[in-house]
């Protein structure tokens, strides 16, 4: 239905989660957990690797597969497992709606549980744990889910179900070598080399880098957080941002599919990941030609 990858879990797979991120809560009787990834294309990152068409990877590599693509094949599949007489819930993006914020902390004020066992509204899945926990792939020292046929380049979507389908095993770990060029090439340096995250998931050790997510929301529009005292005026509601040398453009621009905005490009934890992966020829999804054929382009803005 227009799922590039699929792999299916049991909930069980969640004993000990976080319960604003369990989602047996959502579906208590739910039988299987799917997980779905839908490639990013990888024409889509090119215009940014050109430096010359930056709304590709927004829109088409983005916003449209979150809020057009994978909503339409999930809602299509949802129909079809209710057709059979089970009841399925589709879950696409819901971030705006969940009751934790990007770092897994409640948001004040924000929702209250309905009964005294139970989490606050909106539980959110966590989409990279549900595809591991699905078979689907590694998560790896960025933090992407890495899949043998795109590397990081995929969009990923969950489907809860109370239909018992056979399950898929866990993935192995093979791709991720620890090789450090997500590290070196984060425009913000926000993947670090000695701090992270350890957690364990249906009885297996997983491990990855403690981004910083907060100046990520920064650097993943291209900006540049300033030095105390300067002020720049890159992005609305922030005085002290500026353009950082991976934008092209003095302000950023609207937002693209309600969604996107990525104008960095995921320099580091997409595009040199994919990369190094496809120069060891681990990816499925081969190509004639490679992906970076000329250096790196850097705006100069020390003028402005
Ligand atoms: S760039 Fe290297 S270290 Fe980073 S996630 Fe990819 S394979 Fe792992």
């Amino acid at each position: 239905m227009g799922a590039d990858l699929v792999g299916i879990g049991t909930p069980d797979r969640w004993e000990g989660a976080p319960v604003q991120m369990d989602p047996r809560f959502i579906m208590p009787e739910a039988k299987s957990v799917i997980a779905f990834a839908f490639r990013v294309m990888r024409g889509a990152l090119r215009g940014i690797e050109e430096g010359t068409f930056f709304s590709n990877y927004s829109s088409m590599g983005y916003g449209a597969l979150n809020w057009l693509y994978i909503p339409m094949t999930m809602m299509n599949l949802a129909k079809y497992i209710e057709d059979h007489g089970y009841e399925a819930i589709p879950l696409g993006h819901l971030s705006p709606w969940r009751a934790i914020d990007n770092l897994g902390n409640l948001r004040q004020g924000y929702s209250r549980p309905v009964e005294p066992d139970k989490p606050a509204p909106d539980v959110m899945v966590h989409l990279r744990i549900a595809a591991f926990l699905c078979g689907l792939g590694e998560i790896g020292w960025s933090k992407m889910l890495l899949t043998p046929r795109f590397g990081p380049r995929q969009r990923l979507a969950v489907m809860l179900t109370e239909a018992e389908l056979e399950p898929d095993p866990i993935m192995e770990p093979f791709l991720c070598d620890r090789c450090m060029m997500c590290v070196e090439e984060c425009p913000g340096g926000l993947i670090p080399t000695d701090r992270s995250v350890e957690v364990t998931l249906a009885g297996r050790e997983v491990e990855w880098a403690d981004v910083d997510h907060k100046r990520c929301n920064v650097y993943f529009r291209a900006g540049e957080i300033l030095p105390e005292g300067e002020h720049g005026d890159y992005m609305p509601g922030r005085d002290d941002v500026a353009p950082g040398p991976w934008s092209p453009f003095p302000r950023k621009p609207n937002t693209i599919y309600e969604h996107g905005q990525a104008i960095s490009g995921s320099k580091g934890c997409t595009r040199a990941c994919m990369i190094h992966l496809e120069e060891q020829g681990k990816l499925q999804n081969a190509f004639e030609t490679p992906f970076r054929r000329k250096p790196l382009w850097r705006v100069d803005w020390s003028a402005e």
